[in-house]
């Protein structure tokens, strides 16, 4: 028969785990970067702009983070399979991924255009699937893998002005499911994340001051609709994620957890 194992909080450490997290630029990428270095994971991230790259890097430096940076966009097949190879050999084989880049369009439906929906879809939804992809072999042989899946509110919610996105980060909460499934007896387990309103640059138009020092009308929806008043931080996201990277999690699979201040239950 099985036995209780004893609970220490070592079973959130990430020691000497190869991290790879996309688009880690900035925002909720680079928060959870950060939490997974003071864990003890070893950090690799990839942007698609060399300018952005080399500001990035410069700020890890400054936080005293060791993160490796790379340049690869998540949607090109043939850069995710050398950026991985890459990551093998100069820092091991990659034990979590965090499909963490996204964009999103805000349009209403009839004026996005199919190229808009695509590109969309192209990133926040066959990226994951491309990097997933290209990590899974590894993780395979080796016996075991986190993968978790930066998903949305709207993987749940429709809204005006986000038919590609919630299209995107709806079909992201499945491919989690499908993961989880396929590759669960491979003990590698396969979370979604659902962020809640977070201020980062993604979202900063929706925080802007109007003309008349008014606040923007949004910005008074998300404080009167989230039972927490306020917007989420990057780092109100980064003890799901380290949680979700970490042993502590190893029963846990095709899980999405919502970490939005509430406001998923009250709307
Ligand atoms: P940001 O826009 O601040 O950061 C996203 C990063 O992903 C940027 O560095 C961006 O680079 C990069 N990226 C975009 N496309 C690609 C690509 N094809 N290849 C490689 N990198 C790419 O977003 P957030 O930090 O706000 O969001 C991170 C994740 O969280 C996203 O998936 C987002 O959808 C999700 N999310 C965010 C919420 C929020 O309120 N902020 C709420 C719910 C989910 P570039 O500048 O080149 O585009």
């Amino acid at each position: 028969m099985e036995t209780a194992g004893t609970f220490s909080p070592d079973s959130f450490r990430l020691d000497d785990r190869v991290a790879l997290i996309t688009g880690a630029a900035y925002g909720i990428g680079m928060a959870i970067a950060t939490a997974f270095a003071a864990a003890g994971a070893r950090i690799a991230f990839n942007v698609r702009d060399a300018e952005q790259l080399r500001a990035a890097v410069d700020t890890y430096a400054q936080l005293g983070i060791e993160a490796h940076g790379y340049l690869a966009d998540v949607t090109e097949e043939s850069e995710i399979a050398e950026l991985v190879k890459t990551i093998d050999h100069e820092l091991g084989s990659i034990d979590i991924l965090v499909n963490n880049a996204g964009i999103i369009k805000r349009e209403p439906m009839l004026e996005m255009s199919a190229a808009d929906f695509r590109e969309v879809v192209d990133i926040d939804l066959s990226g994951p699937f491309i990097v997933s992809k290209a990590v899974l072999p590894d993780m395979i042989k080796k016996g075991r893998g986190k993968i978790i899946n930066i998903c949305s509110m709207m993987s749940e919610l429709g809204r005006e002005t986000v038919a590609g996105y919630a299209a995107a980060k709806g079909g992201l909460k499945m491919l989690t499911r499908n993961i989880c499934s396929e590759f669960g007896a491979h003990n590698i387990q396969c979370n979604g994340i659902g962020p809640g309103y977070i201020a980062t640059p993604q979202t900063a138009a929706l925080r802007e001051v109007q003309p008349d020092g008014a606040p923007h009308p949004f910005d008074q929806f998300i404080r009167a609709k989230t039972p927490a008043g306020r917007w989420g931080t990057p780092e109100d996201l980064v003890g799901t994620a380290v949680f979700l990277a970490s042993p502590a999690s190893d029963f846990v699979n095709g899980q999405i957890i919502y970490v939005d201040g509430g406001i998923l239950a009250y709307l």
